[in-house]
């Protein structure tokens, strides 16, 4: 056998490093190895989207047979995301299990410094009260050089980005409807 000066310093730096490990009393011998079981296994996969920026890259939520969430990762099918999460979306899970989450409505009564808990029955009929009382107190039928403009400048309407583009046309749609002018989308902000 034809030893090379590589072969030579490859084949001592082996057998140094061996004797070395065997005399510090490491086991060298082979060891079975397996892999770890995933977490996900037999979890059911839901598709979502991440609720936090505009960008509305798509995310596969694990739940177990509980329905807990106990995991969210990018979604390889999605058409524009293709399986990529930037930092704050890779960290979704963290949203949905952080012990400090909000589950219930929180309303502040003007001038108060209280938080109380409202039903969402209260609170979507308490919504739309005031929509209705703001726009009717604020809608314009005509303007100065009197043509027909039927809008409204006193509210102002928020899109989300959670939303999909159907969702997203149907609330500009609703908001156009009751004459609102001022509609923005919340990444613009
Ligand atoms: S993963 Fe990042 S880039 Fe994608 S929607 Fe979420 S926040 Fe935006």
């Amino acid at each position: 056998m034809k030893i090379t000066r590589r072969s030579f310093l490859k084949i001592s730096g082996a057998t140094a490093a061996g004797t070395v490990m065997g005399g510090l009393g490491f086991d060298l011998s082979p060891v079975e190895s397996y892999a770890q079981e995933l977490r996900i296994k037999g979890a059911k996969e839901t598709t979502t989207v991440c609720c936090y920026c505009s960008v509305g890259c798509g995310i596969i939520v694990h739940t177990d047979a509980k329905g807990t969430v106990i995991n969210t990762e990018g979604d390889p099918d999605h058409p524009t995301s293709e399986g990529g999460l930037c930092a704050k979306g890779m960290s979704l899970y963290q949203l949905v299990t952080n012990k400090d989450r909000l589950k219930k409505v929180l309303y502040r009564a003007p001038n108060s410094t209280k938080w109380e808990e409202k039903s969402w029955d209260w609170t979507l009929t308490e919504i739309a009260k005031r929509v209705k009382k703001s726009r009717d107190a604020s809608f314009v039928q005509k303007n100065d050089k009197d043509q027909v403009v039927n809008r409204t400048n006193g509210i102002a309407g928020i899109g989300c980005a959670h939303v999909n583009n159907e969702e997203g046309w149907l609330y500009q749609k609703f908001l156009r409807a009751l004459g609102l002018v001022y509609i923005e989308f919340e990444a613009r902000l």
